[in-house]
């Protein structure tokens, strides 16, 4: 992480901790899994693109390709809602989850090439290419200080994952990491 990106998360966050807190409190805007979305779910509140977070929310942290479950889940999902409707917005948007996407589902969009979440610019680029307009978007996320204050600063809909995918181990002290930091979003907000 760079050190202007966390000046940037700092500021945004503070300025914006309200509708963070908000957010964070409002089982409307949260989910347990990514598995629960319908494309129902999705119609009911307008949404017209949906944009994964990967690490969490598809996979636990650092994984190449989607769990097995997640896979089943979007085949469903993608009989009713296009693929040309979703993007992957990931802040490891490594080659090798690229290409897996290109060969199992070859119209959902992988972002790659923008400055990484909390930064807008992957949310305004995909409202940009797709002419999708940004509140009939929906970042789905495990990251309160990154996907949900991207979604807060490019003005497009939240949803937050709160039991996100992961492998604890003491060898995996990356996915530790990570689980310590959602910790310690949920107790700040
Ligand atoms: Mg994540």
């Amino acid at each position: 992480m760079s050190w202007q990106r966390v000046i940037y998360t700092l500021q945004q966050a503070w300025q914006r901790r309200r509708a963070l807190s908000a957010l964070a409190a409002d089982p409307q805007c949260h989910c347990r899994h990514v598995t629960h979305i319908t494309a129902a779910f999705l119609a009911r509140k307008g949404i017209t693109g949906l944009v994964l977070d990967f690490d969490g929310v598809l996979a636990p942290h650092g994984d190449l390709v989607p769990l097995p479950q997640v896979v089943t889940w979007l085949q469903q999902l993608t009989r009713d809602f296009a693929q040309e409707r979703i993007f992957i917005l990931s802040n490891k948007p490594i080659p090798a989850r690229q290409t897996w996407f290109a060969q199992h589902f070859p119209h959902i969009h992988f972002i790659g090439g923008v400055r990484k979440k909390p930064y807008p610019d992957g949310l305004q680029y995909i409202v940009a290419q797709s002419n999708i307009p940004a509140e009939k978007i929906i970042l789905v996320d495990d990251r309160l200080l990154t996907g949900m204050l991207a979604t807060l600063i490019a003005q497009t809909q939240g949803l937050w994952i709160t039991q996100a995918y992961c492998r604890l181990s003491i060898k995996n002290l990356r996915e530790l990491f990570f689980f310590m930091l959602r910790s310690v979003e949920k107790w700040v907000f």
